[in-house]
């Protein structure tokens, strides 16, 4: 959150802004944000970035240990800072009236960087959306592990929703869906059983599927607490803050389950699987579920979110955490009891998986 740019620099950014200014002048009425969250913060409306970058199929990276975030599209380029009101387009600087900024964990951007740098840089294309949805999933075998089950209920919700039933049932609709698409799938658990541990792992390492995917659904004491994030697992030792977040999360999202210590087991092997997986790929896996389901429902996007665990083995196949929503949170308690909402979870993680398997496949053509 520091913030150094020399004189010289700033003196340019009015110039630059003035540019950007009297181009957005001439443009027509850009189309409505549709159903990309927007939220106050100190009285101005802010957008989470992933969520405008998902609308456009603008590629974005983020570099936790820098916090600094590249948007790429058609050789157009945009790097943002969290807390920096400065930004660059096509690596020149525009100072914003508003800092660019972190809410629940993700990086969310005032409304006039979109109204007057995002829209104009990448214009909504309704064809290009459409034939990215068409696209066929190419991954050939999924490990969707339902997390808990059995004598561990994992959280409980105010009004009696167990985590277990919901994690196991978005999972079993996640599984319908890949394999109509001719997706080969293994399941951890498909019933309600208590399955040990060592067997998760030995599941994961005898298969030799493509990527491992754990469902979750979170609890907190701060009952207004709401929506989705996705975890993979950072080894970065400055990435302190978002390291102790979870460490935070994690407790309390156990604190309710009647068998805390065994579930803390279950948590930490999940975490080992996803540890030993290759981080990047992991990365990329995160963010591509975390635009599917932010595509597929309507709730707050809480974002990608790294965390360190300690490593003793796992699956050395890229692997993340999806907490689907908060079973503390009453609103988010009901909608996660609907099938339909459900349904759309599950179809926003196969979304996810599909947009992953497409940037994958690229990444295997240049790599032979
Ligand atoms: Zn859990």
């Amino acid at each position: 959150m520091r913030r150094k740019t020399s004189i010289a620099r700033l003196f340019l950014y009015p110039v630059f802004f003035f540019v950007v200014s009297a181009l957005c002048a001439g443009c027509a009425t850009l189309s409505s944000p549709g159903t990309i969250p927007a939220y106050s913060i100190k009285g101005t409306v802010y957008y989470p970035l992933i969520s405008l970058c998902e609308s456009r199929g603008v590629e974005l990276k983020y570099d936790t240990l820098i916090n600094t975030v590249y948007l790429n599209k058609d050789s157009k380029r945009i790097t943002l800072r969290a807390g920096d009101e400065i930004i660059l387009v096509n690596d020149s600087a525009m100072h914003l009236d508003a800092p660019v900024d972190f809410h629940y964990g993700t990086v969310v951007v005032p409304r006039q960087f979109k109204e007057q740098v995002f829209d104009i840089l990448f214009p909504l294309s309704v064809s290009a959306q459409r034939k990215t949805v068409k696209e066929k999933i190419k991954l050939k075998k999924i490990i969707i592990d339902p997390g808990h089950g059995g004598k561990d209920p994992g959280a409980i919700g105010k009004r009696g929703l167990r985590e277990k039933d919901v994690n196991l049932d978005i999972a079993m609709r996640l599984n319908d869906l890949l394999r109509a698409e001719g997706v080969r799938t293994v399941l951890t658990r498909s019933s309600d059983r208590f399955i040990p541990l060592p067997t998760r792992v030995s599941i994961t390492n005898k298969s030799d599927a493509d990527l491992f995917v754990s469902l979750h659904a979170n609890a907190n004491r701060s009952r207004s607490l709401n929506g989705f994030e996705v975890y993979y697992v950072s080894p970065s030792v400055s990435d302190l803050k978002r390291a102790h977040d979870a460490a935070r999360n994690v407790p309390l999202h156990l604190k309710n389950s009647v068998f805390a210590r065994r579930s803390q087991d279950l948590e930490s092997i999940v975490w080992d699987m996803i540890y030993a997986s290759n981080r990047a790929e992991s990365i990329d896996l995160a963010y591509s579920l975390c635009r599917g389901i932010g595509s597929a429902v309507d709730v707050s996007i809480l974002g990608v979110k790294g965390a360190r665990y300690q490593v003793l083995r796992g699956a050395n196949i890229p692997a993340v955490l999806v907490e689907v929503g908060f079973v503390s949170n009453p609103g988010e308690e009901r909608l996660l009891r609907s099938g339909a909402y459900r349904q759309r979870l599950a179809e926003g993680i196969l979304e996810g998986l599909r947009r992953y398997s497409q940037d994958m496949s690229l990444v295997e053509v240049s790599e032979r």
